[in-house]
Parts: structure tokens; C-alpha cells; sequence
């Protein structure tokens, strides 16, 4: 038995509709690649940034990633998105190759990406046809998109990480066997999830989870991102535990491909 509720049913037809308004969104350019700068504490340089999807939809306005990517998912439209995002990325890079050499940009790819045998075959024709070096893509993986068929997936990885791309474990520690994960599959980032870090400071536990992953990222090699700083005293936090490159609203917010260009240049 189930209860029917009005109100429910008008969310499903609500996100059924914003499905079908996304294979219309791709084609028409109405969605937009922003750009969120990356930073090394060590350096206090900018070392890349992440692409994040924002959508201009023509009547409902501004539609969040947060509210359209999950059900892009469950439909598969997301593979659009990711397509998409892709060359957008390859060609902010090329524009960059002169100015910005040295900066990487960053992809979220989605479980339905993964389970699309494929998707390796086709970043790697996107990315020789961009010449662009592929340690300049970066690919993101939330640790929820591992478990749908992970024997595909791990292999998809691999394959992924044979073309060059580093990949990062995005939101670690948030979803289901991520230390299984570190051991079987080749990450180079773990990305620590903005909700630890914003409660570091008050929260004893979170400031010891916020310290073990550091800890267990750099004792395995890669590189830690904490996501989410917000204020001075995460980044004097972050800085004391030590290695990790910082991103949130305190160093920059998500702007668009432009504005990101500007700000590098004055920064
Ligand atoms: P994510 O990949 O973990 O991205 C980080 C999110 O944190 C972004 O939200 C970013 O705007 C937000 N953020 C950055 N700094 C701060 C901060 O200091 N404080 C707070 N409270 N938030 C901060 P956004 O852009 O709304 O994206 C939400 C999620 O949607 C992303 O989480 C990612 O999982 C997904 N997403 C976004 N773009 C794409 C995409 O192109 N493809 C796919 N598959 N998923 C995407
Ligand atoms: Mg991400
Ligand atoms: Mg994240």
C-alpha cells in the first residue's frame, strides 16, 4: 500500500517534465559550464578548477544542478550533460593552453557515464582530437555512482586512468565502501566532503574525520581537496593538517568560463 499525495505526484510530473526539457536543453545552448577555482595551500596558487552544470531553463528559470542531475540520472540524459560538459571543458583548456598551461579542469561523471561500455573510447577520441594533454582532465566520481554494477565500473575506470586522466573520488566518505574503493580502484584526488568541513570546527568528530582522510589520502599518494571552505578558520585548520588544496565560497565561487578567465588573470 502506498499513500497517493497530491502534492507528490506534482513533484514527479514537475521533474518528468524537466527531463524531457534537458535532451531540448542540451541542443539549445541553454546550459552553461561555471567554473569553481581549485588552490594549493602550499602554494596559494590556483591549480585548475571544477566544472560544475548550471541550467537557464526558458520558463522555470534557474534550475540547480542539485534538483535535475539525480532524476538526468535515473533517466540517462546525464550522459548528454557529461557529453557536453566534456567539450566545454576540452575547449575552455585549448583557450587556455597559452595563458594557463599549467591549470587542469575537473568533470563530474555520473553513474549511468560508467556503466556505458562506451564512454571510455569516446573521451579518449574527444580528448586526441583536442590535443590537449589528458593530465589536464580530470575526471570526478561520487562514491553513490560505484555501486550500481561495479565490475563495469572498476573496469571503466581503468581504462579511463590508461588514457591519462586523473580521477578523483568526489565527496569521500559520504557513501558506502569508499576504503574498498581506495584500494581497488585508481584514484590520484580524494575530495573531502564540504559537510565535514564545516563542522570541523565545532564538531570534534568531524574535525577527527576531516584528519583521517587527509591522512589517508596523502599516506596513499594523492592529492586531498577539502570542498566547501567557507570562512578563514577552515583554511587555518586545513593548512595545520596539512597538504591539501582548498575549494569553497571563502577562495572563489562557481562563476561563469569568462569571469573564471578574468580572475585568474587578477589573481
Ligand atoms: P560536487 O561535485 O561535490 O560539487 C561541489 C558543490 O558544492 C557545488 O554545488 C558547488 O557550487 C558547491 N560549493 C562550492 N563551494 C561551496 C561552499 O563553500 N559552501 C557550500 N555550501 N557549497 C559549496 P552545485 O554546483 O550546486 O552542484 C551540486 C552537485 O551536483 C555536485 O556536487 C555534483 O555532484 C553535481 N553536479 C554538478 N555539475 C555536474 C555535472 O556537470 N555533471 C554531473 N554528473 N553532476 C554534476
Ligand atoms: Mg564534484
Ligand atoms: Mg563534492
Amino acid at each position: 500500500h502506498a499513500w497517493y499525495s497530491e502534492a507528490q505526484e506534482a513533484a514527479r510530473v514537475g521533474h518528468l517534465g524537466l527531463v524531457t526539457d534537458l535532451r531540448a536543453a542540451v541542443a539549445d545552448n541553454q546550459l552553461q559550464m561555471w567554473l569553481q577555482p581549485k588552490f594549493s595551500l602550499a602554494t596559494g596558487q590556483a591549480i585548475g578548477a571544477e566544472a560544475l552544470v548550471r541550467w537557464q531553463h526558458p520558463v522555470r528559470g534557474f534550475v540547480s544542478p542539485a534538483e535535475f542531475v539525480p532524476f538526468a540520472e535515473q533517466t540517462g540524459h546525464i550522459t548528454l550533460v557529461t557529453q557536453w560538459m566534456l567539450q566545454q571543458a576540452l575547449a575552455t583548456l585549448s583557450s587556455w593552453a597559452t595563458l594557463y598551461p599549467h591549470l587542469s579542469i575537473a568533470v563530474n561523471v555520473s553513474t549511468r557515464d560508467l556503466q556505458d561500455p562506451g564512454f571510455a573510447v569516446r573521451v579518449k577520441d574527444m580528448v586526441c582530437a583536442s590535443g590537449i594533454n589528458p593530465k589536464r582532465l580530470r575526471l570526478e566520481i561520487t562514491e553513490s555512482g560505484l555501486m550500481d554494477d561495479t565490475r563495469r565500473s572498476i573496469a571503466l575506470l581503468h581504462a579511463l586512468c590508461d588514457i591519462g586522466l586523473p580521477l578523483s573520488i568526489d565527496d569521500f566518505g559520504t557513501g558506502y565502501s569508499s576504503l574498498v574503493q581506495l584500494v581497488d580502484l585508481p584514484f590520484r584526488e580524494l575530495k573531502i566532503d564540504g559537510r565535514f568541513v564545516q563542522r570541523a570546527l565545532a564538531e570534534r568528530k568531524a574535525e577527527t574525520i576531516v584528519r583521517i582522510s587527509i591522512t589517508i589520502g596523502l599516506s596513499l599518494g594523492m592529492g586531498v581537496v577539502a570542498e566547501g571552505v567557507e570562512t578563514a578558520e577552515q583554511v587555518a585548520f586545513l593548512r595545520n593538517c596539512g597538504g591539501t588544496i582548498v575549494q569553497g565560497y571563502h577562495l572563489a565561487r562557481p562563476m561563469p568560463v569568462e569571469a573564471c578567465t578574468a580572475w585568474l588573470q587578477r589573481s
